[in-house]
């Protein structure tokens, strides 16, 4: 994604840390206290400019959501639509997914979206895919008993990829569409990239993939 540097992310970030979480670390294992309530905890990986994850809030008030996202310029666009929305139920993290560990303990994570991930083309990056094997073993380990991975891309490559991956990893696909937008999915809340490749006529691929355990 080609970010705009804003002198100003960071300076905006750190003054609504009820919504952009300061010190990740220090609410491993505590998320539900933070939240005030035993809702389960979804997350989106690379959740770039929150549109996902705050229409996901709005739509289902009965889980918490955080949004992970490495770049502070992208990340606050989302903590406006979350002003905007005034959703409560929305929190972001500004961070690297590699270090999912360190900010969720074992078990303590719903669900995994990841959606429309950079697809890293080339063989010799393909460790930076989040649907790599090193990611999908982060995931497994800070995810419930048989927790689930629900991703969607237009990228048929990285979407071949993760398939792959998922299989070799032993989870089981529950969902699969080729064309999401044809397949009579209800209540499918569009991300930024959804809307712009979508509107070109692309289609959208998905998959819900669950951990055997
Ligand atoms: N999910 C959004 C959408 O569908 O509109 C954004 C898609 S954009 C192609 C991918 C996003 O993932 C970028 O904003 C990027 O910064 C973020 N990202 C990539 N690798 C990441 C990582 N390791 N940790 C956190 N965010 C990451």
């Amino acid at each position: 994604m080609r970010v705009r540097y804003k002198p100003w992310a960071a300076e905006k970030l750190s003054e609504h840390s009820g919504i952009v979480v300061a010190e990740p670390d220090q609410l491993k294992g505590k998320w539900n206290e933070f939240f005030g309530n035993d809702n389960p905890i979804h997350i989106e990986v690379g959740t770039g400019k929150g549109q996902f994850v705050t229409g996901m809030g709005k739509q289902n008030p009965e889980i918490n959501y955080i949004g992970i996202e490495l770049y502070e310029s992208v990340l606050v666009t989302a903590l406006d639509r979350i002003l905007e929305e005034n959703v409560s139920n929305v929190k972001l993290l500004n961070v690297d997914a590699r270090d999912l560990k360190e900010f969720f303990d074992d078990g303590e994570v719903g669900r995994v979206y990841l959606n429309f991930s950079d697809p890293w083309p080339k063989a010799r990056h393909e460790k930076r895919r989040l649907t790599y094997e090193h990611f999908l073993k982060l995931y497994e380990d800070i995810l419930v008993e048989n927790g689930e991975i629900h991703f969607k891309t237009d990228n048929q490559g990285l979407f071949e990829y993760s398939l792959k991956s998922f299989s070799w990893y032993g989870l089981r696909l529950n969902y699969l569409s080729l064309d999401l937008h044809n397949s009579g999915m209800e209540g499918n809340i569009m991300t930024e990239y959804e809307e712009k490749f979508s509107s070109k006529g692309d289609r959208i691929y998905r998959v819900e993939a669950q951990f055997q355990h």
